[in-house]
């Protein structure tokens, strides 16, 4: 295993989990800070084997590339092409992609899971919730939140940034980001989750082709849709994969 204590595997130990997704990644066509289009992504994913990805660029709260003046339903489109384009690549060829988003709320940011671009459209007040009415809204609708590398200290957080976790608010803990830039943001999440005995996920937080496969779960089924997914990770019927770049592409 890549590291035992914290349950994280390597590639090589897929025996029964094959089914490998991407959960936290980025298209440039909804985030500005994205540098690939989707279908490039896509098609990385396809070549690597992956069964499938949760698209979750940055929301409008958040990096995401919209228009904060036009009308609420323009800057959903907006929101939503990155991952319109990835759909449309994904059924072409055979790779399923998933619907989420990042929420950045408060200087955290959440990955919402489990709710349809109708929600999206008739909640125009989304954007501007405070975490607590954000999360109960969305676990209302049957949605799921992951708090995305919650101890990563950057430049771009607000000066209110408090890396702290609000109980009730996720469903789950990132405690591995391939984005993080150091390691101890990575080490502090996972005693977290640990200490509160918390559902764990892992994520590349890809915002380009070359680094897809960094972080990913491996499920011992394809997923039937994202409620599916949502239901195996919290089952903790999957496991969390962390490896080297390099590694990814040799292999292939
Ligand atoms: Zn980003
Ligand atoms: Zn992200």
């Amino acid at each position: 295993m890549q590291d035992e204590s914290r349950g994280l595997y390597s590639l090589k130990e897929l025996d029964g989990f094959p089914y490998r997704y991407e959960l936290h990644m980025h298209t440039a066509e909804s985030s500005k800070c994205g540098v690939s289009p989707a279908a490039d992504m896509v098609d990385e994913l396809k070549r690597l084997g992956f069964t499938g990805a949760v698209i979750t660029d940055h929301f409008v709260n958040g990096n995401g590339r919209c228009d904060r003046q036009a009308p609420w339903e323009t800057q959903i489109d907006q929101i939503l092409s990155g991952y319109r384009a990835a759909k449309k690549r994904g059924d072409e060829i055979g790779v399923q992609i998933l619907f989420g988003w990042e929420a950045s709320i408060e200087g955290k940011d959440y990955l919402t899971y489990g709710l349809d671009e109708q929600f999206l459209y008739s909640h125009p007040r989304l954007g501007k919730m405070p975490a607590r009415e954000y999360a109960e809204l969305v676990h209302e609708f049957g949605g799921f939140l992951i708090h995305a590398h919650p101890f990563r200290k950057a430049w771009y957080f607000p000066p209110e940034h408090k890396a702290e976790l609000l109980e009730g608010v996720h469903d789950a803990v990132e405690i591995y980001n391939a984005g993080n830039g150091r390691q101890e943001y990575n080490d502090e999440a996972f005693e977290y989750a640990k200490a509160h005995n918390s559902v764990m996920t892992v994520g590349s937080d890809t915002h380009w082709i070359e680094s897809i496969g960094a972080g990913t779960m491996a499920f011992p089924r394809r997923a039937k849709d994202i409620r599916d997914l949502i239901s195996m990770i919290k089952s903790r019927e999957c496991r969390m994969l962390t490896t080297p770049l390099d590694e990814i592409r040799q292999k292939k």
